[in-house]
């Protein structure tokens, strides 16, 4: 039962993912920036496309979908059932507490809103694994584009209480820029201040910062940590309400 993983950068700085179960040969791509490397990513594995999908309605996520039927017209499109109208091509319309099987894995569908109204991510319990879409980054969160802050935190809490084991990717390397911003509102914080380090080396030797874990951005993420004493002081606060203090943050 195993399943292969291969991340590799599409645009500037959208990651794509590729699930490959061994047992059966079913292929996903998480989210579809740009169907040209995902289509060679796959040839060079080897990989048959038997699904891709779909986290929120953005172009910089869903504009390779085209190309990639076009390569594997079997290919099964499932994405956001709030956004269906937006992206237009799915086979498949997903809400919350919806299962998708990847081969013999099993995502379950959680309800994400905030970055978009309908942002959905996809939760492989047994195989510790969250696609978070533009929702959670590394040592971040995406933008409040189409909720109030409150949806967005209530949404980024939901992923937090997952196990702390969790590998977590991302829609994009954004982690140094990200971690200058953490670093400006929790200096103090150590375990921040190395892994700043740590993602500075990786990315001056080319390397991607990501999957991260849950229980790392438990401890350094600053979005996660709103009801932290010296990020409130940071954000002239004090004692302030959490989606308060969140608000303010984003
Ligand atoms: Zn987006
Ligand atoms: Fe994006």
């Amino acid at each position: 039962m195993s399943l292969q993983i291969h991340q590799f950068l599409c645009l500037s700085d959208n990651l794509c993912v590729l699930l490959h179960d061994t047992a059966t040969g079913a292929t996903a791509a998480i989210d579809a920036p740009d169907a040209t490397p995902i289509v060679a990513a796959l040839e060079r594995k080897g990989w048959a496309l038997s699904d891709i999908l779909l986290t929120h309605h953005h172009a910089d996520h869903i504009q390779g979908v085209p190309g990639l039927k076009a390569a594997f017209p079997d290919v099964r499109v499932s994405g956001p059932a709030l956004e269906a109208d937006k992206i237009g091509e799915l086979d498949r319309e997903l809400g919350d507490g919806d299962k998708v099987m990847i081969g013999t894995h099993e995502a379950k569908v959680l309800a994400v809103p905030g970055h978009t109204r309908g942002h959905i991510a996809y939760w492989f319990a047994p195989d510790r694994l969250l696609f978070a879409g533009d929702t959670l980054f590394a040592m971040g969160c995406g933008r409040a584009f189409e909720t109030p802050p409150s949806v967005l935190y209530h949404s980024l809490m939901k992923l937090a209480a997952l196990p702390g084991e969790t590998q977590v990717y991302c829609g994009h390397e954004y982690t140094l820029a990200n971690a200058r911003f953490a670093l400006s509102v929790e200096p103090e914080n150590e375990t921040l201040r190395r892994r700043a380090e740590a993602v500075a080396a990786l990315r001056a030797e080319g390397q991607f910062t990501l999957p991260t874990q849950i229980d790392l951005e438990q401890a350094t993420n600053p979005f996660l940590r709103v009801e932290e004493p010296e990020i409130q002081k940071s954000l002239g606060l004090q004692n302030a309400p959490a989606a308060e203090a969140f608000a303010a943050l984003r």
